[in-house]
C-alpha cells in the first residue's frame, strides 16, 4: 500500500474539536488506501507555557529537564488523537519518539536526527494501524535523555519520518492553506503558490517566512520528500491541494522572483573610522564567531584616506547587546573610533531561482525603493536572493512595492 505521513501543527489539534476534526481527514486518507503515519504538534500555545513554566522553576534551568518538560505536549496530543481515531473504530497506537526510536544528537533543546529506525511503524502498517507519533521529540542514546528538535520540530519530525518509511508522499497541515509569495497579512494580493523549489522554500524559510522549520526544508530536499503544505481548517470532505515543494525542473513557469520575505528580528552595527589594515575583519568578526553570534549582511567602505574606514553588518536582534558588549571590550584592539547601532531594521528579501538566468533583478528593486524614498543600509545578494536592510517602519511599503514589481499581485 502506499505510505503516508501527515503532521498536524498546534492550531490543527488546539482542542477535542480540531483534534476530532484531524481525525476525519486522517480517516479520508486511510479510506483512500493509505498506510498513514501521523505526526502532531503540542496544542498551541502549549509549548510556550511549558518553556515559561522552566523559566518560572530556574533561573538557568537544566536543559536536560527542559526538554523533559517541553516535551510533554505533543505526548498529551498524540494519545488523544490517537484514542479518538480508536473510538471511531480506526486501529491506532501512540508513539513517542523514544519509542520509535528517533536518535539525536545531545544538544538539548535543538538536537538533530541523526537515525530514525522505520521498522515499528512499518510493522503497524501491516497490522492497519494508523501510527500517531509526538513531532517535537527525540531520543539521545547515549545519555537516554529525552530531546526536543527546537521550536518547530515537528514539521522535521514530519519529514524524517517520510524519509525513514519511504513514504510517497508528506502532508505538512497547518492554519494557512499553502505557502505564499508573501505574508498575506502584509500584502492582501499576496497569491498562494501551486508549488516552489525546495531551494527556494529553503531561502523563504531562512529568511523569514514562518510555515516550515528551516531544517524539514533541508531535510525534505536531500531525501527528495514530495511534501505539501496544506489546511486542516479545510472541509476534510472537500481537502485543497495545498502547496507543493518540489525539483525545480517540475515547475513549469518559473517566474524570476517567486516570493519576498522579511524578517524582523535583525539589529544592525556600524563601527566607525576602523583602522583600516590587514587583519580586521578578523579582529573583528572572530571574536563574535567565538561566542557564536552569527553575522549576516557585512558592507565594508572603502576608505578614502587610506588609514579608516566604516564597516556595517547585522546580527541577530537577540543578540544585539550581547554583540555590542564584545565589541567595545575589544575596542583598542579593533582599533574603531565609535559604534552605532540600530534594532529597529528590517531584512526584505526576494527570491527566486529564475534569478540565476537574469540580470538586473536586484537593480530594479533598489531604484523602486529609492522611488519611493526608502533609504538602503546594507545589502547582501546570492544567486537565487537579494536581501536589502532598510528601517522597519517601511516594512510593509517595501515588501508591497517588491510584491508588485515582480508581477506577483495578484487579480
Ligand atoms: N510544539 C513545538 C513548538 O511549539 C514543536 C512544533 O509545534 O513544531 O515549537
Ligand atoms: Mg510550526
Amino acid at each position: 500500500m502506499p505510505r503516508l505521513v501527515m503532521k498536524f501543527g498546534g492550531t490543527s489539534v488546539a482542542n477535542m474539536d480540531r483534534i476530532r476534526n484531524v481525525a476525519r481527514h486522517v480517516a479520508r486518507e486511510r479510506a483512500a488506501g493509505f498506510d498513514v503515519a501521523v505526526v502532531v504538534s503540542a496544542m498551541s500555545g502549549k509549548t510556550n507555557e511549558l518553556v515559561g513554566w522552566c523559566q518560572d522553576a530556574a533561573k538557568i534551568f537544566d536543559p536536560r529537564e527542559y526538554d523533559v518538560v517541553v516535551s510533554s505536549g505533543e505526548q498529551v496530543t498524540a494519545g488523544l488523537l490517537a484514542m479518538t481515531l480508536v473510538g471511531q473504530g480506526i486501529p491506532a497506537r501512540s508513539w513517542l519518539g523514544w519509542q520509535i526510536p528517533i536518535l539525536t544528537t545531545s544538544a538539548h533543546g535543538s538536537a538533530r536526527i541523526d537515525e530514525i529506525d522505520g521498522t515499528s511503524l512499518v510493522d503497524g502498517f501491516s497490522r492497519g494501524e494508523v501510527a500517531v507519533i509526538a513531532g517535537f521529540q527525540g531520543l539521545d542514546p547515549e545519555t537516554r535523555s529525552v530531546t526536543t528538535l527546537g521550536r518547530g520540530g515537528s514539521d522535521t519530525s514530519a519529514v524524517a519520518i517520510a524519509a525513514a518509511v519511504k513514504a510517497d508522499r508528506c502532508d505538512i497541515y497547518t492554519d494557512v492553506d499553502g505557502v505564499y509569495t508573501t505574508d498575506p497579512r502584509i500584502v492582501p494580493k499576496a497569491r498562494r503558490l501551486d508549488r516552489i523549489a525546495f531551494e527556494e522554500m529553503l531561502e523563504m524559510a531562512s529568511l523569514g517566512a514562518k510555515v516550515l522549520q528551516v531544517r524539514s526544508v533541508e531535510l525534505a530536499m536531500t531525501h527528495k520528500v514530495k511534501t505539501f503544505v496544506r489546511s486542516s481548517f479545510d472541509d476534510p470532505d472537500f481537502p485543497q491541494p495545498g502547496t507543493l515543494m518540489c525539483d525545480e525542473e517540475d515547475i513549469v513557469e518559473q517566474p524570476i522572483v517567486t516570493g519576498i520575505a522579511f524578517a524582523r528580528d535583525e539589529a544592525q552595527i556600524t563601527l566607525k573610522r576602523v583602522a583600516d589594515r590587514p587583519g580586521v575583519a578578523a579582529a573583528v568578526f572572530m571574536p563574535l564567531a567565538e561566542a557564536n553570534i552569527n553575522v549576516d549582511m557585512i558592507v565594508q567602505v572603502a576608505s578614502d584616506d587610506g588609514r579608516t574606514t566604516d564597516m556595517t553588518f547585522t546580527v541577530p536582534g537577540v543578540e544585539f547587546e550581547r554583540a555590542k558588549a564584545i565589541l567595545i571590550k575589544a575596542q583598542s584592539e579593533i582599533a574603531f573610533e565609535s559604534l552605532h547601532g540600530a534594532s529597529d531594521v528590517v531584512k526584505i528579501s526576494a527570491i527566486g531561482v529564475g534569478m540565476r538566468s537574469h540580470a538586473g533583478v536586484a537593480a530594479r528593486a533598489f531604484r523602486a525603493l529609492a522611488d519611493k524614498g526608502i533609504n538602503i543600509r546594507a545589502i547582501t545578494t546570492s544567486e537565487i536572493k537579494f536581501s536589502v536592510l532598510i528601517d522597519s517602519a517601511y516594512t510593509e511599503l517595501a515588501v508591497r512595492t517588491l510584491h508588485s514589481l515582480y508581477g506577483l499581485d495578484q487579480g
